[in-house]
């Protein structure tokens, strides 16, 4: 067993005890958890199985006075700053370094700067150094969902009505460009003692189970920096933009939420990718309003049209306009409907437009216009417009 072995695992976490156990506590813990795990007691359950092997594998060290101290040595010298290769180390097999750490590739060398730095952030890094060589189940990190990001745009009432590609700006959390996303200006930070670089520790373990908690020491990050990056204070994070063609579809309302799944930030360690969440607000239009899949216009038409019936040209939206048929005596504030005129629907069909008629009233007349209106004016002097108004107010 490499050192390196020893200070990937965790083997107080395995059996629940902690680091200053009496050899009886580990005695008594190993023999619970291995009754529980017992492959016997857990046929066909390759969970179980492979607990089994660690609790085993975690009570021949822990259980050997002798190993139990080696394995102790290892990870105190591992989490103050052990990041060291090679001839004159502590440990001649302490054999990985930063580059190996930092680079990816497994063996390879040194990579200079930020360049073998992917852009998943530290979760990768940790992902590469725990889950190699598969045998670091006790301090195994697990693939994470990234984050769910929310976003705005703003739509002219067109683009809102048919559906829009439009360029969205968000910005994220990255590595930070300066340290490498190590937070340490020299870019050696060393693994957190505290959880041993998984970034949680675990809470009221007991009967093999356990609930983890991100660590508070590093924050989660399983790195602490020696000599904090003065561009991201030692968080190793950094906020960085970038700009996505997003598809919004036809028909959106003002102030409606979308959700564009797997739009969010990437996940870390294979995990999936968030959901992106846009907030639609929608421009007014001089002329148009929505009501749901209806587009509404208020069109004016003149008392003769409104009196005597007529054919009205209204305009729609980025069509050509429709001519709507007007009975004779429409009165002021009637809606008509023309259909398929509307905003896009779902399912591809239009909704309608409502025209609202509004009588206007000329404020300029001429000579003949005025003589026209007087003549007509005698012609209904018999017709009081408010006499049902007046029946009604004292009826009640
Ligand atoms: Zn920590
Ligand atoms: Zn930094």
């Amino acid at each position: 067993m490499s050192t390196k072995d020893f200070v990937e695992k965790d083997y107080y976490k395995v059996l629940g005890v902690p680091k200053d156990a009496t050899d009886a506590e580990i005695k008594k813990a190993y023999r619970k958890l291995a009754r529980e795990f017992h492959p016997d007691a857990n046929k066909g359950d390759d969970k179980a199985e492979e607990r089994f092997k660690e609790i085993s594998e975690a009570n021949d060290i822990l259980g050997d006075t002798k190993k139990r101290k080696e394995y102790d040595e290892a990870r105190a010298l591992f989490g103050n700053g052990g990041f060291r290769a090679g001839p004159g180390g502590a440990q001649g097999n302490f054999n990985f370094d930063l580059g190996d750490l930092f680079g990816g590739a497994p063996g390879g060398g040194q990579q200079g700067g930020a360049g073998g730095f992917g852009g998943g952030g530290l979760g990768d890094v940790f992902g590469g150094l725990f889950n190699r060589g598969g045998g670091g189940a006790g301090t195994r990190v697990q693939p994470r969902r990234g984050q769910d990001i929310e976003s705005e745009v703003t739509l002219s009432f067109t683009e809102a009505v048919d559906g829009a590609t439009v360029p969205l700006r968000m910005s994220s959390q990255a590595p930070c460009k300066a340290c490498s996303g190590t937070g340490d200006k020299n870019g050696t930070p060393r693994v957190c003692p505290t959880c041993v670089g998984t970034g949680q520790v675990s809470r009221g373990s007991g009967g093999g189970f356990s609930l983890t908690d991100p660590c508070v020491d590093c924050k989660g990050r399983g790195l602490i920096a020696q000599d904090p990056c003065e561009v991201c204070k030692g968080s190793g994070r950094a906020k960085s933009s970038r700009t996505m063609q997003v598809r919004i579809p036809a028909g959106v309302l003002d102030g409606q939420r979308i959700r564009l799944r797997g739009k969010g930030a990437p996940g870390e360690r294979g995990g999936p990718a968030g959901d992106l969440y846009v907030v639609v607000h929608v421009d007014a239009h001089p002329v148009f309003g929505r009501k749901g899949d209806n587009l509404t216009v208020t069109v004016p038409v003149t008392f003769t049209e409104a009196a005597l019936g007529g054919e009205v040209k209204v305009p729609t939206l980025g069509g050509p306009p429709v001519t709507l048929k007007l009975p004779a005596g429409t009165p002021g504030g009637r809606t008509m409907r023309a259909r398929g005129k509307g905003a896009v629907r779902k399912d591809g069909t239009r909704g309608d437009l409502l025209v609202t008629v509004e009588v206007a009233v000329p404020t300029d007349l001429g000579p003949e216009a005025r003589d026209a209106l007087e003549t007509y004016r005698k012609a209904t002097a018999d017709q009081d417009p408010r006499a049902e108004l007046f029946q009604a107010a004292k009826g009640a």
